[in-house]
């Protein structure tokens, strides 16, 4: 008998029918003998739906109250997904965040998952039930209901099966598993039989929905077995994530290409070039819990110096506000500009480590096409760049082709 944790995403359980498919599919694994928990994601696009309802009444909607509304779209499908189950013959019993006990940091809209109580899950576990567990929602030490970010389910997810222990988390998607691009943006992506978690992390990073970050670093520190599988097919062995790659004979140099367009750029010019300043304008930004990613700082002629780096698009208006406002005056910059059309790519593979000359290789076919590179970021196994939004599709086309990893017709 194994312990199966499996999470369906907003498509998966986008309707009636597809709840009901969900559930058959759920019942058939139960029969097999296996325990089962199931996490699911709100019907897909209730949660845009709450969000946009929160910002008719407020601009900036009050963090608490926020995560009170938009953790209800999860709440409906708990709910749905338990009757479809008894409807089945299947014993099934919903949960929240709360009523698991996934508790969480107070970081409202964005909130860590901090321990989760096990016992109640277990127990029903060991009483034949089916447990079905609200994705994307906790709830922190005074009682307060949180979220855990867009795509937070995911999460969920995978940090329900490490403090279960489960044999293996099996993540229900739109998709068959993860491919080397969005095979929305790229008809021509290949899914990948397997990648490991250093790429995942990158690609997820990076910009690829397919799973959260944060259910990828979990994965890897409680060394969860994890794959992606479509909800859709009855067959098929997804995309498996791993510690090493032993299924290829030799690795392949990039595994693929990720892409984030919601990115805006932020440069504060005319800074004094003396030490300091780099915390003194990054730091309010930190404060405000806004992330901070590629920062680019250039040394000026006249010891004045220009620095940029970029943040997410939601979070670009508080953090030109704070810039203006507290950290220009404070350390007398000359001006604050911003771009909120700003889009990033990245190519990633743990096979670069051991190759030179894919920058290169980057920068020309981006060159080729005429496309400007605003910012540069590298790690061991992945490289960045900025560009113009406009022509971020252009761009992830022609690196899956130049690297090699556009399928071969049939
Ligand atoms: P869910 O609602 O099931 O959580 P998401 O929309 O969050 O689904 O994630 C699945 C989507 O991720 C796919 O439909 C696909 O468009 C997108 N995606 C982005 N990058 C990749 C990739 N490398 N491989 C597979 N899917 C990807
Ligand atoms: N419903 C949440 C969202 O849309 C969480 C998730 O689907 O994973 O972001
Ligand atoms: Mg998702």
């Amino acid at each position: 008998m194994a312990l199966i944790v499996q999470k369906y995403g907003g498509t998966s359980v986008g309707s009636p029918d597809r709840i009901k498919n969900v559930a058959r599919r759920v019942a058939k694994f139960k029969a097999l003998g296996n325990q089962v928990v199931v996490v699911v994601s709100a019907m897909s696009g209730e949660t845009n739906r709450l969000v946009a309802l929160a910002h008719e009444i407020q601009k900036h909607p009050d963090p608490r109250e926020l995560d009170v509304i938009i953790s209800t779209g999860e709440q409906v499908t708990i709910g749905l997904l338990s009757m479809a189950l008894k409807e089945h013959g299947v014993k099934a019993k919903s949960y929240t965040g709360a009523q698991v006990k996934i508790l969480t940091d107070s970081a409202h809209t964005k909130a860590r998952i901090v321990s989760i109580d096990e016992q109640n899950i277990m127990g029903d576990l060991e009483k034949d039930c089916v447990v079905v567990v609200a994705g994307f929602q906790g709830v922190d030490e005074h009682g307060n209901i949180t979220t855990l970010g867009r795509g937070g389910s995911d999460t969920t997810g995978v940090a329900i099966a490490a403090a279960l222990r489960a044999d293996e988390c099996q993540i229900y998607t739109d998709v068959d598993g993860v491919y080397t691009t969005d095979p929305r943006v790229v008809p021509e992506a290949r899914r990948l039989k397997s990648i490991t978690f250093e790429e995942m992390l990158e690609m997820s990073s990076m910009g690829s929905k397919v799973l959260q970050l944060r259910s990828v670093e979990f994965a890897g520190k409680y060394k969860v077995k994890l794959r992606v599988l479509s909800s859709f097919e009855e067959e098929g062995e997804g995309t498996l994530i791993t510690v090493e790659d032993n299924d290829k004979m030799e690795q392949a140099i990039i595994s693929g290409i990720a892409f984030n367009r919601d990115e805006a750029k932020i440069t504060v010019m005319g800074v004094p070039d003396k030490p300091g300043i780099a915390y003194q304008i990054l730091g309010p930004v930190s404060d405000a819990n806004i992330d901070v990613d590629i920062i680019i700082q250039n040394v000026g002629e006249d010891g004045a110096t220009d620095f940029s780096f970029t943040v997410h698009r939601n979070e670009y208006a508080k953090a030109m506000d704070i810039l203006k406002s507290k950290v220009q005056p404070h350390i007398g910059a000359r001006e604050v500009i911003g771009d909120s059309r700003a889009a990033k790519v990245s190519v990633v593979g743990v096979g670069m480590r051991s190759h030179v000359g894919i920058a290169s290789k980057m920068f020309r076919t981006l060159a080729e096409e005429g496309i400007n590179i605003q910012m540069i970021s590298t790690s061991e196994i992945k490289i960045s760049v900025v560009i113009d939004e406009k022509y971020l599709e252009l761009a992830v086309r022609v690196l899956h082709k130049a690297f090699g990893l556009d399928q071969e017709e049939a």
